[in-house]
């Protein structure tokens, strides 16, 4: 029937998933609309997530060099300050020059976008309600990837000024003197690590007695927290939020010991709370097609990204994994596949995760802390960055990697790296891991002199022989 219908896939949500789900559809020679509710394409990633968040990343830690770094290795450049303002425009303009990028890509691989927010009203139809009204699209198949939003704190009501999500932190008028983090995951230390760069008082409380979200490995969790002390950002682990409470000009925040005890009041201009994200599928119409979410309100989909329903298929935030760009695109890009019949295989197991503080923190696969669980025998092998001669020529020694290998066959099971540049590095480890390496398979590969890349190669040598060279 391929003539009776106006399209033969709907991706809904241009997020990492849907955009680049939308391209690829195209590429592969499907009639490809792209459904948006939002005024600028790329989703939270491109407007208010990875891009606007990176940016101001990258410049307060090019400001902090400047301030503190730059003297001791004999570069002079006077009185150090910032234009916060400026600044804020630069971190608008990378995400306009993404987010317009996409409408361009869109062109080129002729993915149609319809505006307006999305309903699916049959199994095989779209609603379009946009500013011009409602569209319909008749499809053969419609791809969810709607993507996440901010969970909530009971009781709290946002005012994006002084009770701010991330999005509120990626556009407040002014660096605050004092500021409070509710939950010191990913979002807790990149965008606490910003303000904290630019002078402000941070303090981040989290529930758990570790920091860096789920699934980092406790060695490299300590470390990190070690670090960021150093730089003067302060924590309150182990401790759980009563309330939060706006009076004048100042928010308090009630806190309590996790484990019961000691109250107390603290207070800040400023309080981000970021204790993670859910799946969003408000007025997607998932009911009346009759998909049920699951208990964390997720689209439930089997291995082919199928909800359900036949023809109808979900990615990215809204379903189960890592809410993370780079799973949602790489979900997208199978499940166009399946699609056209092609195979599909993901492997959840060489998901590479990174926390862009300074030093970056970049894991692959199990922790130690896993490892223990499954009862598995494991070798570690580890590697400082003080004994890495780029690392030590640059002035960034702080931080190692870590390789961990199963006992008897030498597999890579984990990879582990917090140092200068670990964001980039972990993608060799990602490479090796999905292709099942050993760690002598890491450690036999030429590596050039001086990187950092070495430090890892370093790492796997100790995994698989016991010694390193360099250490
Ligand atoms: P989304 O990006 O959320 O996109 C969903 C899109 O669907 C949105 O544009 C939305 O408007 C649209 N939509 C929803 N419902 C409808 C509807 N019914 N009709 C039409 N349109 C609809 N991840 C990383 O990997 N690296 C990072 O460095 C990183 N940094 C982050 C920093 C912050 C501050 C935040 C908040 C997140 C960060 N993330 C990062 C997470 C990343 O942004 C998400 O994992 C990613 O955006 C998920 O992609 P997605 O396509 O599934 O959904
Ligand atoms: P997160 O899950 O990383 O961290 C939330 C933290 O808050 C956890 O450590 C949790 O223990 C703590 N917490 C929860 N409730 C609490 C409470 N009541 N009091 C104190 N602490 C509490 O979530 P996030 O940092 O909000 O990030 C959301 C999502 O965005 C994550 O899934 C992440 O993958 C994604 N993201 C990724 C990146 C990146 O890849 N670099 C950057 C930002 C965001």
């Amino acid at each position: 029937y391929a003539t009776s219908h106006d399209a033969d896939l709907v991706v809904i949500g241009s997020g990492p998933g849907g955009y680049v789900a939308a391209i690829k559809a195209a590429q592969l020679g499907m009639k490809t609309i792209s459904v948006e509710k939002d005024p600028t394409l790329g989703g939270t990633c491109l407007n208010v997530g990875c891009i606007p968040s990176k940016a101001l990343l990258h410049n307060s830690h090019l400001y902090h060099m400047a301030k503190h770094d730059f003297k001791h290795r004999g570069i002079e450049v006077g009185n150090v300050s910032f234009n916060f303002d400026a600044m804020m425009k630069y971190k608008t303009n990378s995400v306009k020059a993404l987010t317009g990028g996409i409408a361009m890509l869109f062109q080129k691989n002729k993915v149609k976008l319809v505006r307006g927010l999305g309903t699916i009203v049959a199994p095989n139809k779209v609603e379009v309600k946009g500013e011009k009204g409602v569209e319909t699209i008749n499809t053969k198949n419609i791809l969810i990837a709607t993507g996440s939003e901010v969970t909530p704190f009971p009781g709290v009501t946002f005012d994006e000024k002084q009770i701010i999500t991330s999005t509120g932190a990626l556009s407040l008028p002014s660096v605050p003197k004092k500021m409070l983090v509710i939950g010191a995951g990913v979002i807790g230390l990149e965008l606490g690590s910003v303000y904290q760069r630019l002078g402000a008082d941070v303090t981040a409380i989290e529930f758990l007695d570790t920091i860096g979200g789920v699934g980092i490995d406790g060695e490299v969790s300590k470390t990190l927290q070690k670090i960021l002390v150093k730089e003067g950002m302060k924590f309150k682990l182990g401790t759980k939020v009563m309330g939060v409470k706006k009076e004048g000009s100042v928010v308090k925040v009630e806190v309590e010991a996790a484990k019961g005890g000691k109250k107390e009041t603290l207070d800040c201009d400023v309080v981000l709370i970021s204790i993670g994200r859910r799946p969003f599928t408000a007025g997607l119409g998932l009911d009346k097609v009759g998909i049920a979410l699951d208990d964390r309100g997720r689209v439930p989909v089997n291995n082919k990204f199928q909800t359900t329903i036949p023809g109808i298929y979900a990615i990215g935030d809204c379903i189960h994994g890592p809410m993370l760009a780079h799973k949602a695109e790489d979900e997208g890009i199978v499940c166009v596949e399946g699609i056209k019949g092609m195979p599909v295989h993901f492997n959840y197991d060489a998901i590479p995760s990174v926390i862009y503080t300074s030093p970056e923190v970049g894991w692959v696969g199990k922790s130690e802390e896993d490892l223990k669980k499954e009862g598995r025998a494991y070798k570690v092998g580890k590697f400082p960055f003080l004994a890495n001669s780029r690392a030590k020529t640059n002035g960034e020694p702080e931080g190692f990697v870590k390789v961990l290998a199963d006992k008897a066959t030498d597999v890579i099971l984990g990879t582990h790296i917090i140092g200068p540049g670990g964001g980039e590095l972990i993608n060799e480890a990602v490479l090796a891991q999905e292709y099942g390496a050993a760690a002598e398979d890491v450690a036999r590969v030429c590596h050039a002199h001086p990187t950092c890349a070495e430090a890892l190669r370093e790492a796997n040598l100790a995994a698989y022989f016991g010694k390193p060279i360099n250490f």
